[in-house]
């Protein structure tokens, strides 16, 4: 069967690359991991929505991306940005604090695009980041107490064209402990209340 009249529908799904387990102790470090794996996936995430729990009920902490497409198409764009056009991509992650104190949880709500990724993603205009592999054997090779050093020499003879430095990998190292202590506090939190 030919594929006629179909070649506008274009679908990816990102499900399985933005489904995890992890528990991340702020919606930043949710945000920073979203932006990794959409960096390795060439997804440009956005913040579409971001509560803070201020004591109104029913109102609570959440975390809602999204890819740059999302959102209506808007016809005042200029015909050069092609790349940046919105076209209503229903993509979305949610991501609020789990009952259990133990971080925030991660859950893909959409995780089909209606568009095409791109073959040259350039990826946010920011700073180098660490792709979310060299994130994972960051955090390994950091509990196997291994020095920043030696963990910059082992990213850059898996990937030659890594652009780790010291800089980032002090900064993840920086992150986990922040983290650690972001759930431990949480569990103290949580024995002080089954104490009382
Ligand atoms: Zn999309």
């Amino acid at each position: 069967m030919a594929q006629i009249g179909n070649t506008s529908q274009i679908l990816v799904n990102t499900t399985d690359v933005f489904t995890t387990d992890q528990k991340f102790a702020t919606p930043d470090a949710v945000l920073t991991w979203a932006r990794d794996v959409g960096d390795a996936n060439k997804v440009n995430i956005i913040i579409t929505r971001s509560d803070k729990k201020n004591g109104i009920r029913g109102r609570n902490d959440k975390l809602v991306l999204g890819c740059d497409k999302g959102g209506k198409y808007d016809s005042s764009q200029s015909s050069t940005t092609t790349a940046s056009k919105k076209c209503n991509c229903p993509f979305k992650i949610r991501a609020a604090p789990s009952t259990d104190g133990s971080g925030w949880k991660v859950q893909v709500i959409h995780g089909v695009h209606n568009h095409g990724l791109p073959d040259q993603y350039h990826g946010h205009p920011r700073k180098a980041r660490l792709t979310a592999d060299e994130n994972k054997r960051v955090q390994d090779l950091t509990k196997r107490k291994v020095a920043p050093r030696h963990i910059v020499l082992d990213l850059k003879d898996q990937n030659p064209e890594s652009v780790v430095d010291a800089t980032l990998v002090y900064r993840k190292r920086h992150m986990m402990q922040i983290q650690e202590r972001g759930s431990r506090t949480e569990l103290q939190h949580l024995l002080q209340l089954l104490d009382d």
